[in-house]
């Protein structure tokens, strides 16, 4: 799924023709509140930016996203009017994996899309963690101490794939409460804490995989 936002019809509807025929699975939304919406329903592979938007502009939806656990990984492109170094520089330095400036051609658009594409997937995450009796399917967001299921919050999930993405190294605590709760608090440390108690708790007899180094932060299991 690629999620189109642009506030005009005409592009919007073009883009997703284009997507369309060439495959892909695409959706237009005319501004970030209808993106915010769609991210209920779907997270997509990819989203195209327009950057002037009603409303909240490009930038403003792209920081939000970086600042979303389960967004921040979705390539984004922006989609620019003009020739406009500024805007690449702050795009890019913002998060963003590519520029398009309009009026682009169809063949250079899917282009770029599928070159961003391509890009991400080398990157993609595992989809299964194993570390003694733990498993971890990140699609499913589904966790086992053996055989028994672990029921995890959001917060509880994302903290625990942190730490197997990082495995055999230590995260500190303002690390962790960067990936996980973005922008959210700021220097709440304390929170990272009671989460990987509690964390600890449910996961029984693997909640001793995660280990506190002391004046540092946690760490989950040893580099094998
Ligand atoms: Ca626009």
């Amino acid at each position: 799924m690629i999620y189109c936002v642009e506030d005009e019809k005409n592009i919007r509807e073009l883009l997703v023709y284009t997507l369309s025929g060439s495959g892909f699975e695409a959706k237009g939304l005319s501004n970030g509140k209808e993106l915010k919406k769609a991210l209920k329903e779907e997270i997509p592979e990819l989203i195209l930016l327009d950057i002037m938007l009603p409303g909240e502009d490009g930038y403003a939806v792209l920081e939000y996203l970086k600042g979303r656990p389960d967004t921040r990984d979705v390539p984004v492109i922006m989609v620019t009017a003009k020739e406009e170094e500024d805007d690449k520089v702050r795009g890019l330095e913002g998060g963003a994996d590519d520029f398009i400036t309009k009026p682009f051609g169809m063949m250079e658009f899917l282009a770029r899309i599928k070159a961003v594409l391509r890009r991400s997937k080398k990157q993609e995450q595992p989809k299964e963690y194993h570390c003694r009796g733990l498993t971890v399917d990140v699609k499913s967001r589904k966790v086992w101490d053996e055989d028994r299921s672990v029921d995890l919050t959001l917060k509880e999930f994302e903290l625990l794939r942190y730490l197997l993405e990082n495995r055999g190294t230590v995260l500190s605590r303002e690390k962790i409460l960067e990936k996980i709760w973005g922008y959210e608090i700021y220097g709440e440390t304390r929170t990272v804490d009671v989460h990987i108690r509690t964390l600890r708790q449910k996961l029984g007899k693997s909640g001793s995989l995660i280990e506190t180094v002391r004046g540092v932060g946690y760490r989950i299991g040893e580099e094998e």
